[in-house]
């Protein structure tokens, strides 16, 4: 057996779904992502500008790297899709951020492989990991790696997995054989961007993450547009709906992995229970969670947010604790939501007032 064979073996015992492998070097889609960056898509994310160099040309990144094993684990659970959720006061976390961090989960498992690769190779090997941490394009790599092609939601999709998948790559300094980028099979569907609140897939394969519902909830610091926030519905960390409306995802499968399982309570939790977090225990819920990113500033914002869309009355105890937060973005994000739930009340109030008043005149 080869030795990309073997490792390929080895990725698969581990617990990955899915294993592959690219040249690390440069291709065409590098060129877009800097166009990408220079038309703002990325918002405030400057992390992704300042690594930009060594994203878009591999060996700046590691100059004696010739190839990059891409390995992809399934997060997807037996648990209803966010767009099957029809009680309005039940929030949204991301599919993905329901069980253990995945950077430690696919971490410890990628540094089992580099073992296994240093071991089983007969030359001296480098190597480095990553899970969506350093500056690396993954999906790009992932689709030269064979493991899906890159969807108009910008999700690699694996035409038997679908597109709930993690991926971590091990770039090495060994040649192994290559895989080849399978066909795009989006063809002429366009649901995912038909199905976007906020419009954030601008055309085929280009996301403004500055509208992505993800982008707003996890990656901003500062306050939401003002603009977008009566878009993001019930999300309070991350979105799915392009993922879930796509075809591919109908029959994609589930994992037992326990390391992926919901914990408890983060499958469309109940908004006001998220208001009434104190800073403690939001630390200790999402304790090796996904969801400290959005730190409890962040995520107290999101939830405003989402009670506001919820323009519900019964809300506003809540909503009104919240606005009188010792944090300045948590009160003005409630503050409007408080707003926002009364305009729809006064129209409805005047709205049934008219329709009484008319029915008094016949
Ligand atoms: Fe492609 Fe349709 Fe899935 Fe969008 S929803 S990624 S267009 S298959």
């Amino acid at each position: 057996m080869s030795l990309t064979e073997q490792v390929k073996r080895k990725a698969l015992e581990l617990g990955f779904d899915l294993v592959g492998v690219a040249p690390f070097e440069p291709v065409p889609e590098l060129n877009f992502y800097k166009e990408w960056i220079e038309a703002g898509y990325a918002g405030k994310m400057g992390y992704l500008e300042r690594n930009a160099d060594k994203r878009c040309v591999p060996h700046n990144l590691e100059p004696e790297a010739k190839s990059v094993i891409v390995c992809a684990a399934v997060y997807h659970t037996r648990q209803p899709l966010s767009t099957e959720i029809r009680e309005p006061r039940r929030g949204w976390i991301s599919r993905y951020a329901w069980g253990d961090d995945y950077h430690d989960v696919l971490k410890a498992r990628l540094d089992r492989l580099v073992d296994f690769l240093a071991e089983a190779s007969a030359e001296p090997v480098r190597t480095r990991v990553y899970v969506d941490t350093g500056p690396i394009l993954e999906r790009v790599y992932a689709r030269y790696a064979g493991i899906g092609w890159f969807g108009k939601n910008t999700c690699i999709i694996n035409q038997q997995k679908g597109s709930w998948l993690f991926l971590a790559e091990v770039v090495t300094s060994l040649e192994l054989a290559y895989d080849a980028p399978p066909p795009d099979r989006c063809g002429t569907c366009n649901r995912c961007l038909e199905a976007c609140p906020t419009g954030a897939i601008l055309e085929p394969y280009v996301l403004d993450a500055r509208r992505c519902i993800s982008y707003l909830t996890i990656e901003l610091r500062d306050a939401i547009p003002v603009a977008l926030r009566p878009l993001m519905g019930n999300h309070v960390f991350g979105c799915d709906i392009c993922q879930d409306v796509c075809p591919w995802n109908r029959k994609a499968p589930t994992t037992d992995d326990p390391a992926f399982q919901p914990r408890p309570g983060l499958v469309a939790p109940d908004l006001r229970e998220l208001a009434e977090l104190s800073e403690e225990t939001f630390r200790a819920r999402f304790r090796k969670s996904p969801v400290k990113r959005s730190k409890y500033a962040g995520f107290l914002r999101n939830v405003a947010v989402a009670l506001g869309n919820t323009r519900d009355p019964e809300v506003l105890p809540t909503l009104e604790r919240l606005a009188r937060h010792e944090n300045p973005l948590v009160a003005e994000h409630a503050q409007w939501a408080v707003a926002e739930i009364q305009r729809v009340c006064d129209y409805d109030f005047s709205y049934e007032g008219e329709e009484w008043n008319s029915t008094l005149a016949e």
